[in-house]
């Protein structure tokens, strides 16, 4: 079966060509909604995998990629993508969710899908943080700063 590129149009595909360095070596934030979502999904060696690489919160986790992230295949697409279950926060990318003082504002890898944003990505990206919740994202942003080279919107 052919695989689609893409709903959050360019950015996965020049992902894709970048080899995927941002489903490699960090963290990614997760709804609880999310989590429970694509552990159902998963079968159980997977789901256990899945879970060991959780850091669980009330209302969130913090899924660590490790080498790659579990959902990688070996052509650098997102397994959860087209079962619609891929992570907002992947679906960002390359804009985030950071915390300023007490404001969440949205950054831009320095990477080069940094280089492609639209308004169209922008807003999505907004409307994200609203559904998720700041207050959601505080938290997060609490435990787990970012660590990839970002600059402002
Ligand atoms: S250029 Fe950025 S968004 Fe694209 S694969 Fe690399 S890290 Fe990911
Ligand atoms: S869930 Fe998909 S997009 Fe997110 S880090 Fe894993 S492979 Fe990458």
């Amino acid at each position: 079966m052919e695989k689609s590129v893409d709903d959050s149009d360019l950015v996965p595909y020049l992902c894709w060509k970048g080899k995927a360095d941002c489903c490699r070596g960090g963290k990614v934030f997760m709804t609880t909604e999310e989590v429970i979502n694509i552990a159902q999904s998963l079968p159980l060696e997977q789901r256990k995998e899945f879970i060991r690489r959780l850091d669980q919160h009330v209302d969130f986790s913090i899924y660590e990629q490790g080498e790659a992230c579990q959902f990688l295949d070996a052509e650098n697409f997102c397994t959860l993508h087209d079962k619609k279950l891929k992570p907002v926060e992947c679906g960002w990318w390359p804009l985030h969710a950071y915390v300023e003082g007490d404001k969440v504002v949205i950054r831009i890898s320095t990477c080069e899908c940094g280089k492609h944003i639209s308004e169209e990505s922008v807003t999505l990206v907004k409307k994200g943080i609203q559904k998720v919740g700041e207050d959601r994202i505080r938290r997060f942003r609490k435990i787990y700063a970012g660590e990839d080279p970002t600059r402002p919107l």
